[in-house]
């Protein structure tokens, strides 16, 4: 049986969504956590017990490997599960979008997952143990109308973490993705500035009869997929609204 309690957890991107619920149910499994994203007073009125709660932009390495440390010397334990989770969406047709909408989301969905990888990776390849769950999306397997950017950072999620798999796959250590289709969360929040963008995404959701995932479902998934035995690696998993086809 493997002691939870000497088990760290990073999460990144846990101030909504899908690493707020995450969080939310790693904590009440007894895993200590160390929880990152720039509004750091909405993670700390979650108030979980042992847990950090620091204001990290993950596209900022040293600032990510700081907390991460700092965590580490904090619970005198190694990470066994770094969730680089936290993500950008901001849509569009790429001869409309802004350019700075574009370094936006490769600083956050790639640099953001290569920079989390890097912090954990030569540790666990020394102990030939430890997880990486990198939060891809449908759209990092399958092309979607405004989705040229996001999406090709989302199949950059989906290549790194294919390939450092096979890097690592000798020590032992998981690195996994989960590729979730449309959840309730505050992604498409981010397009609040395009109208026409958030109506158009709204007429996708509303094409699902009202089908859009909890984000409660997704990480219960993640917590899945982690707590398999460390011999056995969930590669991917696609979850999304069945009406999504
Ligand atoms: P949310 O907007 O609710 O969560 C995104 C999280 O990322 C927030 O906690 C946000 O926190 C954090 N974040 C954004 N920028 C940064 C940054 N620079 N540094 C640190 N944290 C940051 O959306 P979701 O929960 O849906 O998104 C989680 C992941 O799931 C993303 O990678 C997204 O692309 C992916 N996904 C979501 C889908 C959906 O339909 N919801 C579908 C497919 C994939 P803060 O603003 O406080 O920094």
């Amino acid at each position: 049986m493997s002691d939870k309690s000497k088990k760290l957890v990073v999460i990144t991107g846990a101030s909504s969504g899908f690493g707020e619920s995450l969080a939310k149910i790693l904590s009440k499994e007894g895993y200590p956590l160390l929880i990152v994203a720039r509004r750091l007073e909405k993670m700390e009125a979650f108030k979980l017990p042992n847990c950090l709660c620091r204001k990290v932009d993950v596209s900022n390495y040293d600032e990510f490997e700081k907390a991460c440390r700092e965590a580490e010397e904090h619970f005198k334990t190694k990470i066994d599960l770094m969730v680089n989770n936290a993500g950008v969406m901001l849509l569009g047709n790429i001869w409309e979008q802004d350019p700075k909408d574009w370094d936006t989301m490769i600083d956050v969905n790639v640099k953001g997952v290569l920079y989390g990888c890097r912090i954990v990776l030569k540790d666990m390849m020394e102990r030939n143990s430890g997880t990486i769950i990198n939060v891809s999306s449908i759209a990092g397997h399958s092309p979607f109308d405004s989705h040229t950017v996001y999406g090709s950072t989302k199949y950059g999620v989906t290549c790194i973490t294919d390939t450092v798999r096979l890097e690592v796959a000798q020590k032992n250590v998981r690195v996994l993705q989960i590729s979730p289709g449309i959840g309730e969360t505050e992604l498409l929040g981010h397009n609040s500035k395009s109208a026409e963008v958030y109506e158009k995404y709204l007429g996708w959701k509303k094409a699902l009869d009202g089908q859009s995932m909890d984000p409660y479902q997704v990480a219960n998934t993640m917590k899945f997929m982690y707590e398999l035995p460390q011999e056995i690696s969930l590669r991917d998993i696609i979850i999304s609204p069945t009406k999504q086809g």
